[in-house]
């Protein structure tokens, strides 16, 4: 049957239908509907690449001590690991050889998946075990058989990501990955372990000088303007759209505590708000 002039079936007749899907008027009568919460209690957490990975067992392994101990005590988190000093390399070589932004998210989606290959071996006896991003809809099972799943924070857009306002290196990398994780799966919270106090006025390691923000909100870190971040700076953006997750917390990991301390919902880094 046609209905002004397009194929029409009866009852799978419905708002849509017809419709461009890139109507603003569309968009804006459908603005106040809101999702499902997934996975409400569960945290998305990752363990930095460069920041704690590339540091080695004297970093690495006390971290996931922490964790371990929090897994005990009853805190549920999916584990994502970041790139770090070998996705730069690679990050370096594209750049030079003049490859596309897509390439090099291709190549720099390879790393987080050895880190992450890494830290489930090291955790295989507490129960760890590696989620690809295909197995996702496992993760109810595994979190309820006691496992820690552990993934790449890397999201998977590899030749299709967006060219980069801010350049050719991917602009989503894996704090972007891990944030839209923990966003998609209506998480408790998303928590970023790395290897400083949390977010100063500019790099610690390069401007000693640098004040600590203990808490910021993501309008005001961008209106800041500040050159660096703790954080990839998308995160802050995809903030402002926030429906789940509206606030994370970066906690330097190398200080023993702060881990459990922020699964009990403690201030002990920085909390960039939405
Ligand atoms: P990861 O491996 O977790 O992705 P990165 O090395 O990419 O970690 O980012 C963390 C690092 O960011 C810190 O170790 C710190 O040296 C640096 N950094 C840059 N700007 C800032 C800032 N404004 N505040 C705190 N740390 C910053
Ligand atoms: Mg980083």
């Amino acid at each position: 049957m046609k209905k002004d002039g397009k194929i029409w079936i009866e009852g799978i007749d419905n708002e849509l239908h017809g419709e461009t899907l890139s109507s603003t008027n569309l968009r804006d009568s459908l603005k106040d509907k809101s999702s499902i919460q997934i996975l409400p209690e569960v945290w998305v957490v990752k363990i930095g690449g460069q920041s704690v990975m590339d540091r080695g067992a004297d970093v690495v392994l006390p971290i996931l001590e922490e964790l371990v101990e929090a897994k005990q005590e009853g805190v549920n988190f999916i584990l994502c690991t970041g790139g770090g000093t070998r996705a730069r390399h690679v990050y370096s070589l594209g750049l030079d050889l003049d490859l596309p932004t897509g390439m090099l998210a291709r190549l720099g989606a390879s790393i987080p998946v050895q880190n992450a290959r890494m830290l489930q071996l090291l955790m295989a006896k507490h129960g760890g075990i590696m989620a690809y991003p295909e197995e996702f809809e496992k993760l109810p099972f595994f979190l309820n058989a006691g496992c820690i799943p552990i993934t790449t924070g890397m999201p998977p857009n590899e030749f299709w990501e967006k060219s980069s306002a801010e350049g050719v290196i991917p602009a989503n990398r894996t704090d972007a990955g891990v944030y839209l994780l923990g966003e998609f799966l209506g998480a408790k919270g998303v928590l970023y372990i790395k290897d400083e106090d949390g977010l100063y006025t500019d790099d610690p390691k390069k401007s000693p000088d640098a004040d600590f923000i203990p808490e910021i909100s993501a309008k005001e870190l961008i209106e800041n303007g500040q050159d660096d971040l703790i954080v990839e700076r998308i995160v802050i953006e995809y903030m402002q759209r926030a429906e789940n997750v509206k606030s994370i917390q970066v906690i330097n990991g190398t200080k023993r505590g702060n881990i459990k301390a922020a699964f009990q919902g403690k201030h002990v880094g920085t909390l960039i708000n939405a």
